[in-house]
């Protein structure tokens, strides 16, 4: 799960990791308000689950409160990369003297945490990683270790930051940075910038923080972060019903048992020469509810023009996954062609079912990519 900027300063707060004074605003009403109970100058800044708010004009400075209401009227509504603004956050001004960059996350090729630090923060860190990568530094943590002090000196020394209470202030963060991943379960921390003022104050200017969802059971409080308006609805009703669901954009509506086959199917849609329009896995059952509810949330998603069931047979048999079929079939209108592909257990028996009943608009594929195909030349 991802979070706004503003979310995942208040975590960082939490882990005593210095951020600016703010508010929560969604009209320019309130951004007003925010203003006046902060006072002095402030910044106005969009929230949405992307980066590059500064470059698509999501984030300006405002003088006063009128400044303020008028900055905000301006953001809000604003489209920043498919992502509409209608939440801004509201905090008191900062003067910047640098910008540094401070990231942990996983390194899933080391399997170990991964800190990267630079001085040369603001812009985006792949532009840094490309054009001067002796400028970042890269260090891991090995996780049975854990963190050692070392760490932060390596990582500041190694950028070279100079100035000793910068040097002090950087390693303390980098030592709270740590604490937070790991204590949030995040898989990603990101400052950037991480400034230092005029007063050689160092603080943390934009958070971009993503928590592990399978670990969101034991953190409710970030669990309530959670914005059900604004995630996709589709989501929204697959998570409620317990289906693993990803929304993609294009015209074939995918469902598989096990993450690992409806995976290869997305791939198999697209040599085919197709679009796919979702990510559904089943997960190992397949029976009729199931069945229902997967078919209920792709159904929903009006770009869905054929659907594409691709099942093997391992602990699920072919023969009840058929049978869910027909009755999903028999509980719900589907208005747009099922190819299905079974194969592993029972898939003779599958088939046979699915022949004998032969509802309209089923076509049983032997093969995945004869079905793949089957279902792109539907959609067309
Ligand atoms: P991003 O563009 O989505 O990464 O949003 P940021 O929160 O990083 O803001 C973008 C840029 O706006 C920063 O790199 C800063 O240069 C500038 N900015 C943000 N907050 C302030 C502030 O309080 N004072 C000043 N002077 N600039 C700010
Ligand atoms: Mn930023």
């Amino acid at each position: 799960m991802d979070l706004y900027e503003y979310q995942g300063k208040e975590l960082f707060a939490r882990f005593g990791i210095p951020v600016s004074d703010g508010r929560v605003a969604v009209s320019p009403a309130e951004a007003r308000a925010a203003a006046e109970a902060l006072g002095g100058p402030v910044v106005v800044k969009a929230q949405v689950l992307t980066g590059g708010r500064g470059k698509a004009g999501g984030v300006k400075l405002a003088d006063d409160r009128d400044d303020a209401e008028a900055k905000a009227r301006g953001i809000l509504g604003l489209d920043i990369r498919g992502h509409v603004v209608e939440k801004l956050w509201v905090e008191k001004a900062s003067d910047i003297a640098k910008e540094y960059y401070l990231s942990i996350t996983f390194d899933r090729g080391a399997k170990k945490p991964l800190f990267m630090f630079t001085t040369q923060g603001g812009v985006e860190i792949e532009e840094v990683a490309a054009s001067s990568p002796e400028a970042l530094v890269r260090l891991h943590i090995d996780p049975l270790v854990g963190f050692q002090p070392w760490v932060a000196r390596s990582l500041v020394y190694g950028g070279g930051v100079e100035d000793p209470s910068e040097q002090k202030q950087i390693a303390a963060i980098v030592e709270k940075l740590y604490r937070c991943f790991v204590e949030c379960d995040a898989m990603l921390c990101e400052i950037n910038p991480l400034i230092v003022t005029p007063d050689g104050e160092v603080k943390a200017l934009d958070s971009k923080f993503t928590v592990d969802d399978s670990a969101l059971y034991r953190h409710p409080d970030i669990a309530e972060f959670r914005d059900t308006k604004a995630a996709d609805p589709l989501e929204a009703l697959a998570r409620e019903k317990g289906v693993t669901y990803v929304k993609l954009d294009g015209s074939v509506g995918i469902l598989g048992n096990g993450a690992g086959l409806s995976m290869s199917t997305v791939d198999v849609v697209v040599v085919a020469g197709g679009k796919p329009a979702n990510f559904c896995d089943l997960g190992g059952g397949g029976d009729a509810q199931g069945v229902v509810d997967a078919l209920e949330v792709i159904t929903r998603d009006p770009q869905v023009r054929s659907i594409l069931f691709n099942i093997f047979g391992g602990i699920t048999r072919c023969d009840e996954v058929a049978r869910g079929i027909l009755e999903a079939l028999d509980r719900i209108e589907i208005g747009v062609p099922i190819v299905v592909r079974l194969d592993g257990t029972n898939a003779e028996e599958g088939r046979q079912i699915l022949a004998d009943a032969a509802p309209p608009n089923l076509y049983v594929e032997p093969t995945m990519l004869e079905a793949a195909k089957k279902a792109v030349e539907l959609a067309a």
